[in-house]
């Protein structure tokens, strides 16, 4: 049995936080400002790895309501996903992601964002894959103001 599952996150971008995308921390004016670190990749690909599983959703099982997950490490809440999703018998065969935002370049970063993603995750480096795209000046992640990410991924159940 084979599952697909689609994720997706945003979030604004301000002054004075990290730009933190995939555990790795990119050189930018700004950063995504959230009540975890704001990883929004990070989060995207927990949102589709729960789908696919029918396991739950990132707001459920890291509610922004509780102060345990403040400044929450991102990839170690990614790893404690995946780690559930283990559990329930499914493997990971790989995971697409897009990145949208108008600058940083995602380009120089993204072999080491694959790579602290395959580390999380435990699978190699070439079954994830991330692509920069910006949103051509329009709207508010055009302005600046916001990163988006999408990830989709397919899960194999061992059954
Ligand atoms: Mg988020």
């Amino acid at each position: 049995m084979i599952r697909i599952g689609l994720g997706k996150d945003l979030h604004r971008l301000v002054e004075g936080r990290p730009f933190i995308v995939g555990g790795v921390t990119i050189p930018a004016d700004k950063g995504e400002l959230g009540h975890s670190d704001g990883d929004v990749l990070c989060h995207a690909i927990i949102d589709a790895l729960l789908g696919a599983s029918g396991l739950g959703d990132i707001g459920e099982f890291f509610p922004p309501s509780d102060p345990r997950w403040k400044d929450a490490d991102s990839l170690e809440l990614l790893k404690q996903s995946a780690e559930k999703v283990y559990r329930s018998g499914w493997k990971i065969i790989n995971i697409d992601c897009v990145l949208t935002c108008e600058s940083p370049r995602l380009l120089p970063h993204r072999q080491h964002i694959r790579e602290s993603l395959a580390r999380a995750l435990q699978i190699p480096a070439d079954r994830i894959f991330v692509k920069g795209k910006t949103n051509e000046k329009v709207d508010a992640i055009g302005a600046g103001l916001a990163v988006e990410a999408l990830a989709v991924c397919l899960l194999e159940h061992a059954q």
